[in-house]
């Protein structure tokens, strides 16, 4: 696939509950277009696992579902957005999740002369997301998202992308923890909808659609973004 130049950084959200295919898009966009995925739910994740004060914090809330204070996420977002790479244009995933973070973003962004160019509101039902949700494993070499019956490895147990035979279930993609998460999206995200819909930036896509689908009508979205910020 052609790989666009990136002149003036894109700035794009992928909104959307879990289970929306979030982050298996956005590796497809990274591949792409040369953006760069910012995960906070992976950067939180790591942060656990490295036992700092913001994983310490964050821990109990991600194991049942809420949401980790704004203060903690913001704290690592900042500090990953300084990193020169994002420079080449992002793609936020599962960030913004609050007004607090939607506005912390913009003023974040302004202090670098940018703004956000899109925000992609990936839509999915209650059911489907949870069953989604459910059924998720993750390889830990390269990070490639596989599913129990959506999306297995061709060969069972073995990574199609990079041959890793360790696959991880994460311990908050179960059905009762999935409803929690539904919850809290309707509750605090699901409003920025609206939000965006207003300052003009947002798209709406059917992410009810299979994998492959929904992947080819978000390169022709974010092709058109990209190539409209080109000079
Ligand atoms: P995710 O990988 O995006 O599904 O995120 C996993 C968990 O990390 C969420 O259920 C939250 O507990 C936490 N998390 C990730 N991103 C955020 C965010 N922007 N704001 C608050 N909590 C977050």
């Amino acid at each position: 696939m052609n790989c666009p130049s990136v002149t003036q950084p894109a700035v794009l959200i992928l909104l959307g509950p879990p289970g929306a295919g979030k982050g298996t898009q956005s590796r497809v966009l990274e591949k792409a277009f040369g953006l760069i995925q910012l995960s906070t739910g992976d950067m939180l994740r790591a942060a656990v696992k490295a036992g700092t004060p913001a994983g310490q914090a964050a821990q109990a809330v991600m194991e049942t579902g809420g949401l980790v204070s704004d203060d903690i996420v913001l704290q690592v977002l900042a500090e990953r957005m300084a990193d020169p790479d994002t420079g080449r244009g992002v793609i936020l995933d599962g960030f913004p999740r609050t007004a607090v973070q939607a506005f912390a973003l913009d003023e974040l962004l302004a202090a670098r002369g940018q703004s956000v160019g899109a925000v992609i509101s990936m839509e999915v039902d209650d059911d489907t997301m949870v069953a989604r949700v459910s059924g998720r494993t993750t390889c830990t070499k390269c990070g490639e998202g596989y599913h129990d019956t959506l999306k297995r490895p061709a060969v069972a147990g073995v990574c199609d992308v990079c041959g890793g035979t360790d696959f991880l279930r994460r311990k908050d993609d179960n059905a009762d923890t999935a409803r929690q998460r539904l919850d809290t999206y309707h509750a605090q995200t699901a409003p920025l909808i609206g939000h965006y819909q207003r300052a003009g930036v947002l798209q709406r896509l059917d992410a009810m659609q299979d994998i492959a689908a929904v992947s080819r009508e978000l390169e022709r979205m974010v092709g058109s973004i990209v190539r409209s910020r080109a000079p």
